[in-house]
């Protein structure tokens, strides 16, 4: 495996292409290969501060699949996903429109946890994307529900949850469904009834996407409502590198403290 500086170009690339540096990384040809290659991966700094990698779980042929951001500290404790504060609030939203952790797919931007829940730097999430792009090929989910603005960043580059969260879009022939990340809704009470209405949007989404044609797509300008629910949500834009082609942002995020205890998922 490559290693390299946090902050460093990716090696071999202009950032533009990860993946291309680990041309000699053995194949990933099922979810168990991509676990065991990111449990010994030290491609990003984060592996030194990993008590354990979490590669991510639940349902192989899974219809939905949620990408959080990183592991929190009880998921980077037991290697697993949903352990935490906001993985058991993720598991009660799934309850309450008819689904749990076994039915779907869940994985994260980083596998392995940032030093006291800070932000993962773009070049970390550069050089774990190789495994989620993989997971999202070996799954091949009808919709993935993005969680919180750096996962929304991996597919709309530069918007923030305010205007994108809530809507149906598309991007490169998949189906991405952006929501709130569940941390920051244990933060602020009254955001959930919010994510609330999101979940039941994404079991109506899938029950569409079941029975074809495919489910409208909303390319809406978000509702004033919906402006002023969210409107401290956003910092400013998330430094990702999307699994297309693109340039990697250094620009620093700012978000409101993470208590230690928080599970980022
Ligand atoms: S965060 Fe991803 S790229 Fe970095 S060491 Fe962990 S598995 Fe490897």
């Amino acid at each position: 495996m490559t290693s390299f500086d946090q902050g460093s170009p990716i090696p071999g690339t202009s950032g533009a292409n990860p993946d291309a540096s680990f041309a000699d990384d053995p194949p990933m040809l099922d979810l168990d290969q991509v676990a065991v290659q990111v449990r010994s991966c030290t491609s990003c700094p984060l592996h030194a501060g990993r008590t354990n990698a979490v590669p991510g779980e639940g349902n192989p042929n899974a219809d939905v699949m949620f990408i959080g951001e990183g592991p929190g500290y009880q998921e980077d404790r037991q290697g697993r996903r949903f352990v935490g504060p906001a993985g058991q609030l993720l598991e009660g939203l799934l309850a309450s429109i008819g689904t749990n952790r076994e039915e779907v797919f869940t994985a994260n931007m980083v596998k392995c946890r940032p030093p006291g829940n800070r932000d993962p730097a773009p070049a970390e999430m550069a050089a774990c994307t190789k495994y989620l792009d993989r997971q999202i090929e070996l799954v091949n989910p009808k919709l993935i529900v993005t969680l919180g603005r750096f996962a929304l960043g991996r597919y709309f580059l530069g918007e923030g949850i305010t205007r994108a969260g809530g809507k149906l879009r598309e991007k490169d022939g998949r189906l991405i469904f952006p929501v709130l990340h569940p941390a920051t809704v244990l933060r602020a009470a009254n955001l959930r009834p919010t994510m609330i209405e999101d979940f039941k949007a994404i079991a109506e989404i899938l029950e569409n996407a079941s029975e074809g044609p495919g489910p409208e797509l909303d390319d809406s300008v978000v509702s004033a409502q919906q402006e002023t629910r969210l409107s401290f949500v956003d910092g400013p834009e998330p430094p990702f590198v999307s699994a297309a082609p693109a340039e990697i942002s250094t620009v620093n995020v700012e978000e409101a403290p993470r208590p230690e205890q928080l599970s980022m998922f």
